[in-house]
């Protein structure tokens, strides 16, 4: 399956870019933004996803194709790293209503990542993804 990775790939092509993350590693959005922040503020939560394994944040992101993975194990993934990062509890993912919008999250990012061709990087703006190089650009 297409999914959003982690990538260093065009970091710098804006000047507030950062990329704290392992390359290669599942990205995700976090639950929370700041409520007031804005895209280029000095946070960045708004320009960036994060990482699942290593917590920490990119303002770039690859679309790759994974055949290890499958929807119900990213979902899993996902699931960990929110717990991992103190999103959620054990008991929190049982609720019904939890458990759904982790779902959701899921779908959101699979949607997302089926949207572009493998090898796209991509940069957050907001609420919005877009391409900053597509693989025939290289
Ligand atoms: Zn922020």
């Amino acid at each position: 399956m297409r999914v959003v990775t982690a990538s260093s790939q065009t970091q710098g092509w804006r000047d507030n870019d950062f990329s704290w993350t392992v390359e290669g590693e599942l990205v995700f959005f976090t639950p929370f933004d700041c409520a007031r922040g804005f895209v280029d503020d000095d946070c960045g939560c708004r320009r960036s996803m994060a990482g699942l394994v290593s917590h920490r944040g990119t303002t770039t992101m690859k679309v790759v194709e994974r055949r290890d993975l499958d929807a119900e194990t990213y979902f899993a993934l996902i699931a960990d790293a929110l717990e991992s990062q103190g999103y959620v509890t054990e008991d929190l993912l049982s609720n019904r209503n939890v458990n759904e919008w982790v779902h959701d999250l899921t779908d959101e990012l699979i949607y997302l990542a089926a949207s572009f061709p493998v090898g796209t990087v991509l940069e957050r703006r907001g609420d919005m993804l877009s391409t900053r190089h597509t693989a025939k650009d290289t």
